[in-house]
C-alpha cells in the first residue's frame, strides 16, 4: 500500500472506450488499497490539431498564447477521465497544472519545472479521492500557462511522483515497454527487462520519445522508481533503474532523431576564439549546439559545422547572419534533410570496435556520413535523412540487438 503515479499518454485515452480502459485501471489499483495520482495527456491527436488550429489565425501566434490553447488539450483528458472514474463508482476529482502546484518558468512552450507544491493533491489523496493532473501544462510565476514541450506529461508524472515522495510511476504507453530500437521501425526490435537512468536518459535525448528526456533527469535526480508499460496489453514492462549491464549488453539501442539541421559557416578565419566566438554568441541566444565539425585550417582560413534542433534553425540562423560582421564567414549554409542516427550504451566505451561494427553497417547499407560523435555512452552520425529508417535498421541488425 503506498502512492502509486499513473501517466496515460495520448493514445491511451483517445476515445470513450480507451478513457474507461483506463478508469478500470485506475480503480483496480485504487481498490487494493493504495493512494493514486494519474496524468493525462491530450487525447489521441488533440495537440497537433489545436496547433493546426492556432495556425490558422497566426503562424507565429505568441508563445504564450500557444501555451493557453495547448493547455486545453489536457483538460479535456483529465474531465472525461475524472467522469469515468465516478461512473465506475470510485471518488475522484480532475486538477489542472496550476491546481496541482506545477510551478515552472516562464520559457512557454518548453518550460522546466521549478517544483510540485502538491498540496491540493495531498489534500484531495487524503479525501481518498482518485486525483486526476491534467499533463505538460504549469503555472509560472506571473500566473501566466505554461507547457512543458511534446511529450512533456512524462515529466509531470515524474515530478508529481518525486514531490509526494511515491512508491512508483509508470508510464502507460501504447507499445509494451522500452525496446532496443523503435519498434515502429524496427520489427525485431526487443523490449529492455530493464534499462538504467543514464542510459534512458540518452535514448530520449537521442529521439527515443517513448519518454521525454527531461523526466528521466528527474527520475534519475530524484531517484524515482519508473515503469514503462503498456495499456491495453497485460505483460511485463520496463524498468528505469539506477544500475546498469543488467543484460551486459554492449550496445543498449538504436535511435534516430529528425529534428536536426545542419548549419555551415564557410571560410572563418583559422585563429584562437573563433569557435568560442561564435557558440557563444548561440548560447547566449539559448540555442544548443550539438554535432560539431571543424575542418583543418587551410590559407588561414576553416570552415565550422554544427547541427542544431531544428526548431532552432531559424533563431540560429539570424543570429549568425546578425553578427557575420564579427564571425566573417564567407558564406553561410544550411541543411534541414538531416537525421542523426544513434547508438547508445554504457558498455561500449570499454569495447574497441564498436564505432567500425556501425560505420561498417552504414557502409553495407551504402550510407553517406556527414558528421560524427561520440561520447562515453554514445556514437552519433548525421546523415542524409531519406535514409534514417534503412540506417537503424541496419545498425540494429548488425549488433545483433534482435536475438
Ligand atoms: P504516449 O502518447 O503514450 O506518450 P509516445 O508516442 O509519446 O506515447 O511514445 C510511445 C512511442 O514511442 C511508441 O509508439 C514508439 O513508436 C516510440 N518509440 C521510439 N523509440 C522507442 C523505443 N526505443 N522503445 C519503445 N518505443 C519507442
Ligand atoms: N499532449 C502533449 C503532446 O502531444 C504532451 C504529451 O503527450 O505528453 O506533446
Ligand atoms: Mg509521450
Amino acid at each position: 500500500m503506498g502512492l502509486i503515479v499513473q501517466k496515460f499518454g495520448g493514445s491511451s485515452v483517445a476515445n470513450a472506450e480507451r478513457v474507461f480502459n483506463v478508469a478500470r485501471r485506475v480503480i483496480e489499483t485504487y481498490d487494493q488499497g493504495n493512494e493514486v495520482v494519474v496524468v493525462v495527456s491530450a487525447q489521441g491527436d488533440t495537440t497537433d490539431d489545436l496547433i493546426e488550429k492556432a495556425k490558422e489565425i497566426d503562424e507565429r501566434a505568441s508563445r504564450r498564447e500557444m501555451d493557453v490553447i495547448l493547455s486545453a488539450g489536457e483538460q479535456i483528458s483529465m474531465s472525461l477521465l475524472a467522469m469515468a472514474i465516478q461512473k465506475l463508482g470510485r471518488p475522484a476529482i480532475s486538477l489542472t497544472g496550476w491546481q496541482a502546484g506545477i510551478i515552472t518558468d516562464s520559457n512557454y512552450s518548453k518550460s522546466r519545472i521549478h517544483r510540485v507544491t502538491g498540496e491540493r493533491i495531498r489534500r484531495e489523496l487524503d479525501r481518498r479521492n482518485i486525483v486526476v493532473v491534467a499533463g505538460f501544462q504549469g503555472i509560472n510565476k506571473y500566473d501566466d500557462i505554461t507547457t512543458l514541450g511534446r511529450g512533456g506529461s512524462d515529466t509531470t508524472a515524474v515530478a508529481i511522483a518525486a514531490a509526494l515522495g511515491a512508491e512508483l510511476c509508470q508510464i502507460y504507453t501504447d507499445v509494451t515497454g522500452v525496446f532496443t530500437s523503435d519498434p515502429r521501425i524496427v520489427k525485431d526490435a526487443r523490449k529492455l527487462d530493464s534499462i538504467s537512468y543514464d542510459e534512458m536518459l540518452e535514448m530520449a535525448s537521442l529521439g527515443a520519445n517513448v519518454l521525454h528526456n527531461r523526466s528521466v533527469e528527474l527520475a534519475k535526480k530524484f531517484n524515482v522508481n519508473l515503469e514503462v508499460l503498456s495499456s491495453l496489453e497485460r505483460v511485463p514492462g520496463t524498468i528505469v533503474k539506477g544500475e546498469s549491464n543488467m543484460e551486459k549488453m554492449l550496445v543498449r539501442g538504436v535511435t534516430r532523431d529528425n529534428n536536426v539541421a545542419r548549419i555551415s559557416l564557410c571560410d572563418v578565419e583559422d585563429t584562437p576564439g573563433k569557435a568560442f566566438q561564435v557558440f557563444s554568441l548561440l548560447a547566449k541566444h539559448k540555442i544548443s549546439v550539438d554535432v560539431i565539425l571543424q575542418s583543418i585550417g587551410h590559407d588561414g582560413k576553416k570552415d565550422i559545422s554544427f547541427t542544431v534542433d531544428l526548431d532552432n534553425l531559424d533563431g540560429a540562423l539570424k543570429v549568425i547572419q546578425e553578427n557575420n560582421a564579427i564571425i566573417g564567414a564567407s558564406e553561410i549554409i544550411h541543411y534541414e534533410n538531416v537525421s542523426k542516427v544513434s547508438i547508445i550504451g554504457a558498455g561500449m566505451t570499454s569495447n574497441a570496435g564498436v564505432a567500425a561494427t556501425m560505420f561498417e553497417a552504414l557502409y553495407n547499407a551504402g550510407i553517406n556520413i556527414q558528421m560524427i560523435s561520440t561520447s562515453e555512452i554514445k556514437i552519433s552520425v548525421l546523415i542524409e535523412k531519406e535514409y534514417a529508417e534503412k540506417a537503424v535498421k541496419a545498425i540494429h541488425d548488425k549488433f545483433h540487438l534482435g536475438e
